[in-house]
This record gives C-alpha cells, structure tokens and sequence, in this order.
C-alpha cells in the first residue's frame, strides 16, 4: 500500500484484521508502503508528490490523464523499474511472502516484474484489490496478477477491458474494517463518548485522511443552518473528522459556534463517529463512501478528486444515496431539511445505502485469499506424485 490519501491504507488495515479475525495466527500480515519504504530517493517521496499534486487540481489532472495509456505508464515503469527494482526485490523478499496483495493502483508493474525475474510467479500468488469504485486508473489491472478483487461490476468491466480474464475477477465490494461489521452501538451512548449532545440530529462533515475540501467553509454554513433564530436554539449539531488536516482543526477549535460542534483530528474508530450521526458530507472518497453506507449514512458529496473519484459522484447520486453540490450553503440547506421537513428523504436515502452496503466482502476476499494460498501449496505436491 501507499499513504496517498487515507483509502489504501485503511482497506489494507481492514483485510489485515479480516485475515486476524478469521485465521489467527495462521497467516502474519505485514502492511508496508512499498514506496516510502523500499524505494531509493526521489522515488520514496511519492506519497508527498500526491498529496501536493491532488492539492493542485489541474496538476492531477495532468498526471492522471497523461499517465492513463498504457504506452505511457509501461515504459514509465519500465524506467523506474530500472532504479527501484533491486530495492524493491530487497522489500519484497524480506517477509518471504506466500502471498502479495497490492491495494494500489501503483503496485502491480513493478512488482511483478520482479517476481517474474527472480522466477517467483508460480511460488508467490500476486493479487490486486482495487479500491476505487468506478473511475479508476488503467494501471490498476495487470495481466500476470492471480486475481483482481474489484469493489464493483463497473470497476471488473474495466478490468475486462484491460485484459483480464473472467476467471482472475472476483467482485465482492470494497474491503472496509471489520468493526463496521460489528453490532452498532446505540447512538446515545456513541454521542456521549465522542461529546455530543444526546438527543440533538448530527451531521459528519469530513474530507478523506487529509480533511481535503470546503470543511471550514462548510460548518460555518451548517452553524447558521442548523440554528433556529427564532427560538434560539439549535436544530442539529456537526461533527468534524479533519484526519491529519492540523491546520484545519486548530481553525475549527477556535471559532465560537453558535450550535454543538465537535472537533477531531485523525479517528481510528470511524465505524462510532458515523455511527453516532444521522448523515455525513465528505469529498466522493471510495473508502468513506463505502462505510457511510454500512452505516446507512446519506450522503452529501462536496467536492471529488479529478480521475479516480469522479465516477463515485453517480454512484451516490444514481443510487438513490444522497446529493452533490459544491455550495457550503446549499449543502447546509439539504441537511436542515433533512433534519426538519425532509425527514422522510433522508429515511429513504438511509434505506438505499443500506441496500448497496457490502460489509461482508473483506471476509469474502479473504476467504478466497486464503483457498489460493491453499491451492498453491498444493501444487508442488501434487508434481511430486
Ligand atoms: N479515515 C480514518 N480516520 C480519519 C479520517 C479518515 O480512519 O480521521 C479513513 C476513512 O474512514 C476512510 C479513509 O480514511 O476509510 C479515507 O479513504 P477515502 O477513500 O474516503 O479517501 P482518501 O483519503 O483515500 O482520498
């Protein structure tokens, strides 16, 4: 995996603790950045070069686009091959893997390429779990891999259409932790623990691991929406998840609100802060998307990255699962209806999202996971008699 936003990681925390809960101490997972950790420098630095090239939206763009036919990407990689492979070969074999699972779309090519130079493809299963849910990058999907996990039907048709065979697709959803799995606890008790008022309807507000977006500008919209003037009290309150966003939430704590706003910097029990709102208004992250509607959380999507995010804004809207607008104040307006005339709206988006949630499908893709580490080990024993 790779810390480029918060999704990678977190779908491979989640098939980590999948194969835990479900195999225990037969498999040691190690879940490592393959680009920070086992690549020299100017290579090591990727996760930074995202995080600065999503910020500049035309930048991303570019990158995305330009990079996109597969002339492009394979002599890119095939040039980079060149300087990183030894290292990444030294990464790679240091855990003597039985099995590779790339959850990024950056983490096919070159590994491959140096399993099939060590010989290793036969030895070692290689597979991808994609992590985008509509929209994503052609580098995702490469020929050689055992299988390819895609979240959705949209995602396996663009495999297909990279070259893959129906026998290496499976699709089961995105992995997400297996806490959102778990009984939900009872909102009362959720709001208490994360200092929110009881009784008072509650909105997430967040923007992926990097608490990207209009947040600030968003919750001052909601501050005024959600106050009722004329009886001068509060209609609803927000909760602000700003991930490793600092500057945001130093921002957010010094503003006087005028109803209940709570503020957090990155969560580790994401499954309890959604599980203690009503709705939540994110930026189209596939990772967020995905447990909101575990959650049975509408959702509002403000704002999406250029390329990989930009099919997840139909998905929501198509589905029935909540709006897109770009406008704090509009988005504010969507929630005080829902929260007062709209109610019914929001019940029914709450309904749909439950009917598209897939919790069960990071056990799924471990499950299938494990069966190929078991076929695998099967087939030197098999030559033998
Ligand atoms: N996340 C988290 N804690 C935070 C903020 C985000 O665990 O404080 C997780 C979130 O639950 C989701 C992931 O980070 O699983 C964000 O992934 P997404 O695909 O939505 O967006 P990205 O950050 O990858 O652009």
């Amino acid at each position: 995996m790779s810390d480029t936003g918060g999704g990678h990681r977190a779908s491979a925390e989640a098939i980590k603790a999948a194969f835990n809960e479900e195999f225990g101490d037969e498999y040691q997972v190690f879940v490592t950045d393959l680009w920070s950790d086992h690549t020299p420098w100017p290579f090591n630095q990727l996760p930074r070069s995202y995080n600065f090239l999503v910020k500049h939206g035309p930048l991303w763009k570019m990158t995305y686009y330009g990079t996109a036919p597969r002339l492009v990407h394979q002599s890119n990689f095939a040039a980079t091959s060149t300087f990183i492979a030894r290292e990444v070969a030294k990464g790679l074999m240091k855990y003597q893997p039985d099995i590779i699972i790339s959850v990024h779309p950056l983490m096919q090519h070159v590994p491959l390429r140096v399993l099939r130079g060590k010989g290793l493809l036969k030895k070692i299963v290689f597979t991808t779990v994609v992590t985008d849910l509509s929209t994503c990058h052609p580098t995702w999907f490469h020929k050689l891999v055992t299988r390819c996990y895609c979240p959705t039907t949209e995602v396996a048709k663009r495999a297909l259409k990279a070259g893959l065979q129906t026998s290496q697709i499976k699709v089961y959803g995105l992995p997400v932790r297996p806490n959102f799995v778990k009984p939900v606890r009872p909102k009362a008790e959720l709001r208490r623990e994360l200092g929110m008022e009881e009784d008072l309807p509650a909105v997430l507000l967040m923007g992926g691991g990097e608490g990207m977006g209009p947040i600030e500008a968003t919750a001052r919209a909601l501050g005024d929406a959600l106050y009722d003037e004329n009886h001068g009290e509060p209609v609803g309150q927000i909760l602000v998840i700003c991930g490793r966003n600092k500057k945001l939430a130093n921002k957010l704590l010094s503003i006087n609100w005028k109803i209940p706003v709570q503020v957090k910097g990155f969560v580790t029990k994401m499954e309890e802060c959604m599980g203690a709102c009503d709705c939540i208004i994110t930026k189209a992250g596939p990772g967020t998307i995905a447990e909101a509607m575990i959650r049975g959380l509408p959702i509002i999507l403000n704002d999406y990255i250029a390329g990989q995010e930009v099919g997840n804004v139909p998905y929501v809207v198509e589905n029935g699962c909540g709006k897109y607008s770009k406008s704090p104040k509009k988005i504010a307006r969507i929630v005080a209806d829902w929260f007062g005339p709209k109610a019914n709206e929001l019940k029914a988006m709450s309904e749909n999202a439950l009917k598209l949630a897939k919790p069960d499908s990071v056990f799924k893709i471990v499950h299938d996971l494990h069966e190929l580490v078991r076929q695998r080990s099967l087939v030197p024993q098999l030559c033998t008699t």
